[in-house]
């Protein structure tokens, strides 16, 4: 038994929290029934009784702490009873003698499960880098479970902020970069502005101390002639608005510190040059089925007094953002030729953009069929977490990059919205829907327009992603995608397609190598592979499979090897070949000795060896050759067969003949350069001209090139077939 020392410091500090607890009752927003009270009432006396001998580093009663948190959740974002004994209680568990068993004694399995959640969220920052990614992926599937859990660790951090003066400079700012880099993140993807809002601003006046009171300064010194401004701006809307017979509020509204910081730094602009200093916010009282179109009312009379500026035009009533937010928002041009944020939205809109999904859920009537965004969230990072292949630091990078950024909406053919990160391009769009459209994807229609997978999307897209069978998944295309679902499906593609296509080439190495009689042990298969300087057999057989172990190198192994192994090599006999073609008297044989022509080669469908031809008497020009399909061999043949000689080539392979290619495909970085890769290292080919010319994320490019003859040609063709992003190759008549 302890014996009570009532100080009168001791009484006040009683009355304070008590005054405190009351406080907190009369803050509920949500409607409090009486096993509501009793179970509020219970937690309070629990929590007070056990943090009894603890203080803050401020020297306050601990229990001042559960009390502010449990008020934010209650006041601030709206929750009910159970929320806020969870708040009272959260930190029981951690820092008393109250374990996770009393509390389900006391409260039952719900109220034990959260504050489990909030225990074992705490200290999650506190260990090295990769055990913090691990925990904060524990921290998200707790999150999973109850979103109250997360709710509550963010009101328990913004009190923490809020008191953070107390603490060591150290501490102050190891809190407030967690806070920015985490809980502010969250808390927006939540849709808790105001809370996200006041966690940047605590969290840069610890950070950059000079910064915020320079700029707190001046938005202090700037007031009155703000305030001013405001009022001549807002005076003739609020007369036409009272002439409408609207019910509404309209004030002009300083944005954050850390919104005009961050204009400030990323602009490189001065704080006089910030136009966007402060917001005009109007807010209108209406009914659900009103609303929507009063907002836009209130939008067309405010344009009737400022121009707009049509590019900075938001409609986030027709589609709310992810996390919940509903308003219009226009920039107009206000008095001074100064650009003005309007901002217009129904007080429920309103309430909802303040108190987030808290307030999402009271106007929720429910059967609407549409899927809540706090799931559809919550889902998808469940999904994200589920993939055992995850790695836990990859997947704090991608969700972050996810956090930051804003999402844009997209729809698929029939009309269903999609949400995706800004920057997505048509590929993660295309693994959004399934991995094996990804897997399969070589392109898409963007609002009817032919794009490369790589093309970033914009809001309001329409996307058809256009596949092909005989598409397979491509190690650049990690580059082409931002969202972590894509990332990690290409990445599982890419190991399954490459052990595919190793054993596919095993075969094709194996024919090839009893072709040239090599024995298909691993003895040679090891020598081979390391005569090719390759890294191991998978990586040869995945070389064969692309068609990239040739017989001429497999040749060169065979005549590298000792000399016992005599495999003739096959020789062609050009004479042999000449002097078979020159005992056909009646045919002219072209290609032995360009230097001194009798014929030339025609323009109009440039032949080159291999080509079916004939040759063709003309007045003045000697002979010309034609190709047997040119455009007017029909017309030459029918009306002068009596010009017409026939003509064939000699093989020969040391002149070259120009032939033109057209290209078409879709237009992507990297693709003009693969291309003249191909041509001139790969295949050796020279070529003349070069021309590509893009319109609308389409290409047609001309290529001139000197080449053999037809096989030369026709396999260049192919091997261009193949670049990704092309389409069609075919072979100019002209050059
Ligand atoms: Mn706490």
């Amino acid at each position: 038994m302890e014996t009570a020392v009532t100080t009168p410091e001791a009484e006040l500090e009683k009355k304070e929290i008590l005054n405190r607890y009351r406080g907190l009752l009369r803050s509920c927003r949500y409607k409090l029934d009486d096993a509501d009270k009793k179970l509020i009432r219970k937690a309070f006396n629990i929590a007070l009784e056990a943090h009894k001998n603890a203080r803050r580093k401020s020297g306050e009663p601990y229990i001042y702490h559960p009390l502010a948190v449990a008020r934010i959740v209650a006041e601030e974002i709206g929750l009910g009873a159970i929320a806020i004994a969870c708040a009272l209680l959260h930190d029981t568990v951690e820092d008393t003698d109250i374990t996770l068993k009393d509390i389900e004694g006391m409260f039952g399995k719900k109220v034990a499960s959260i504050i489990d959640g909030l225990t074992k969220i705490s200290g999650v920052f506190d260990a090295s880098s990769s055990l913090q990614a691990e925990n904060f992926r524990k921290m998200l599937l707790t999150l999973a479970e109850d979103v109250r859990v997360i709710i509550i660790k963010l009101a328990d951090r913004l009190h923490n902020m809020r008191t953070l003066d107390s603490m060591e400079r150290t501490k102050q700012l190891k809190i407030a970069s967690e806070t920015l880099y985490l809980y502010a993140p969250l808390a927006h993807r939540l849709g808790l502005n105001s809370i996200k809002s006041e966690m940047e601003d605590l969290s840069l006046k610890y950070t950059e101390p000079v910064l915020f009171a320079e700029i707190a300064q001046k938005l202090k010194d700037t007031q009155a002639e703000r305030t001013r401004y405001i009022h001549r701006f807002i005076t003739p809307i609020r007369e036409a608005l009272h002439d409408q017979k609207f019910k509404f509020r309209i004030f002009g509204r300083p944005k954050s510190v850390y919104s005009i910081w961050n204009k400030i730094k990323n602009k490189g602009v001065p704080f006089e040059e910030v136009y966007d200093i402060f917001a005009i916010r109007i807010l209108i009282d209406s009914t659900p089925d009103q609303e929507k179109s009063d907002c836009w009312r209130v939008y067309s009379l405010v344009t009737d007094y400022y121009y707009p500026n049509p590019d900075r035009l938001r409609d986030w009533i027709s589609t709310p953002k992810a996390n919940g937010y509903e308003a219009l928002h226009t920039t107009v041009m206000g008095p001074n030729g100064q650009w003005v944020e309007v901002q217009i939205r129904s007080e429920r809109m309103n309430e909802v953009a303040e108190k987030g999904y808290a307030a999402h859920w009271k106007y929720k009537q429910g059967g609407h069929g549409e899927e809540d965004p706090l799931e559809e969230w919550l889902r998808k990072i469940r999904a994200s977490l589920e993939n055992p292949d995850s790695n836990a630091l990859d997947f704090i990078n991608d969700f972050k990059l996810n956090l930051f950024a804003d999402e844009i909406f997209v729809f698929t053919p029939k009309g269903e919205m999609k949400s995706l990160p800004v920057n997505s391009t048509a590929l993660d769009f295309a693994f959004d829907i399934h991995s094996q459209v990804g897997a399969k994807c070589i392109g898409a229609k963007v609002n009817h327009k032919l794009v490369p997978l790589s093309h970033k999307l914009n809001s309001g897209d329409q996307v058809e992603i256009l596949t092909s069978s005989k598409q397979a998944p491509k190690a650049d295309w990690i580059n082409y995608v931002v969202t972590a679902k894509a990332k990690s499906a290409i990445k599982a593609l890419l190991k399954e397609e490459r052990n595919k296509q190793a054993a596919e080439g095993k075969e094709i190495l194996k024919r090839k190598m009893s072709h040239l009689k090599i024995d298909f042990t691993d003895t040679n298969i090891n020598k081979i592979t390391a005569f090719l300087k390759l890294q191991d057999a998978q990586e040869l057989f995945y070389r064969a499979a692309l068609e990239r172990v040739t017989n001429k190198e497999l040749k060169e192994y065979l005549e590298s090897k000792d000399e016992n192994t005599n495999t003739p090599l096959p020789v062609t006999s050009l004479e042999d070949l000449v002097s078979k073609a020159r005992g056909k008297q009646d045919t002219l044989m072209i290609g032995d000795s360009m230097d001194n022509l009798e014929y030339k080669l025609s323009p109009c469908c440039n032949p080159i060896p291999g080509d079916d031809v004939f040759g063709f008497i003309t007045i003045g020009e000697g002979i010309k050759i034609h190709r047997v399909n040119c455009p007017n061999a029909v017309a030459m043949m029918s009306n002068h067969a009596y010009r017409i000689v026939k003509a064939k080539w000699t093989s020969q392979k040391l002149i070259s003949f120009l032939a033109g290619i057209k290209i078409i495909g879709i237009d992507k970085i990297g693709l003009v350069n693969r291309v003249t890769n191909i041509i001139s290292k790969e295949l050796n080919v020279n070529m003349r001209s070069l021309s590509f010319d893009t319109n609308d994320g389409t290409f047609e490019g001309t290529i001139v090139v000197f080449v053999h003859d037809t096989t030369h040609l026709t396999d260049l063709i192919k091997k261009l077939q193949k670049v990704d992003g092309v389409v069609k190759v075919t072979r100019l008549d002209t050059n």
